[in-house]
């Protein structure tokens, strides 16, 4: 198949180099000289703008920042430019309202759009085993399938436009929460004189289990391999769970959702990244 693909940095270039490994034909766009040049070299085609990159292709990847870049991308290089029949799949997290407003001016041209964010860093994006929540009609969504498949180990729709940015802001709320209190309670265990490992043994097999604990525990040591093993370097930054608790509290707002906890965690977040915006958000345990 030929594919255009915008936005080629940490999470992009992998998932281009993965498109390519299936034998599809990779057009590549990114404003970035050394990310096209990384592009280059994993076999893709590159151009100078992304207008030039969409031409003829029968599906454009993109993955983007933020929503407002999103937006003028589509709105000024890809709706109109690309084949009418190409399908648009915007990887990039940003906020539901721009994944919606976007979608409708692709559907108001013929185009079928799904907005397609990812669970997995960087790690995933290069192995080819993202999880991909899908938002979109199923005939957008069935034709996205087969693109999104070479990147992923998983491939959910998560009904019409914007759901899969409402499936990746309510999970990563829920993740960010789930953190603070996995580091909570290891550091209350310790104060109260109950070694780390112990109270991993038996809260990992009680109520309290969850996947903080026992796939990325913020205690050293503890668990299995994870950043806090590591220094907290690597793995999924605190500037960027921060991003998508951003677009969690202004999705609430809009929904009318009560979600006193995740306004927590955004603050608590708010406060960590603000020196260490680069470190893993498990160490979020640091401040405790
Ligand atoms: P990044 O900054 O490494 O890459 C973004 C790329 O987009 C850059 O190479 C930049 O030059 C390019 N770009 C910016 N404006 C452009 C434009 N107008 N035209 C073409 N290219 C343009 O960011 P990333 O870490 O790859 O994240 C991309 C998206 O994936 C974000 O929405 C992020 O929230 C999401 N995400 C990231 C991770 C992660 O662990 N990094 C995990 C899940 C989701």
């Amino acid at each position: 198949m030929k594919i255009a693909f915008i936005g080629l940095g940490n999470m992009g270039g992998g998932m281009a180099a993965n498109l390519v490994k299936a034998g599809h034909t990779v057009r590549a766009f990114d404003l970035s000289e050394d990310a096209l040049a990384s592009a280059k070299s994993a076999g893709c085609e590159t151009f100078s703008s992304a207008r030039e990159a969409v031409e003829g292709v029968e599906a454009i990847v993109s993955m983007l920042p933020n929503g407002a870049i999103v937006k003028t991308v589509y709105t000024n290089e890809v709706i109109g430019h690309a084949p009418h029949a190409a399908t648009l799949i915007d990887c990039s997290t940003i906020d539901v309202a721009t994944a919606r407003e976007v979608a409708d001016a692709a559907h108001a041209q013929g185009y079928k759009m799904v907005d397609a964010p990812v669970s997995g860093g960087i790690a995933a994006a290069e192995a080819g085993t993202l999880t991909f929540m899908v938002g979109g009609e199923r005939h957008a969504f069935d034709a996205a399938q087969a693109v999104l498949d070479a990147m992923g180990k998983a491939v959910i729709h998560a009904g019409d436009a914007g759901n899969g940015q409402a499936a990746k802001i309510c999970n990563n709320m829920l993740l960010a929460i789930q953190m603070i209190g996995t580091a909570e309670a290891f550091t209350m265990a310790q104060k109260l004189g109950l070694d780390a490992q112990t109270f991993y043994d038996i809260s990992s097999v009680s109520s309290g289990q969850c996947w903080s604990m026992t796939s990325y525990c913020p205690v050293p040591g503890v668990g299995p391999q994870s950043p806090s093993d590591n220094e907290y370097k690597g793995g999924f930054a605190s500037a960027l769970m921060l991003k998508d608790l951003k677009l969690a509290m202004e999705a609430a707002e809009t929904a009318g959702a009560k979600t006193p906890l995740g306004e927590q965690a955004k603050g608590i977040y708010e406060r960590f990244a603000q020196e260490h915006g680069a470190l893993d958000f498990s160490g979020i345990i640091k401040t405790l």
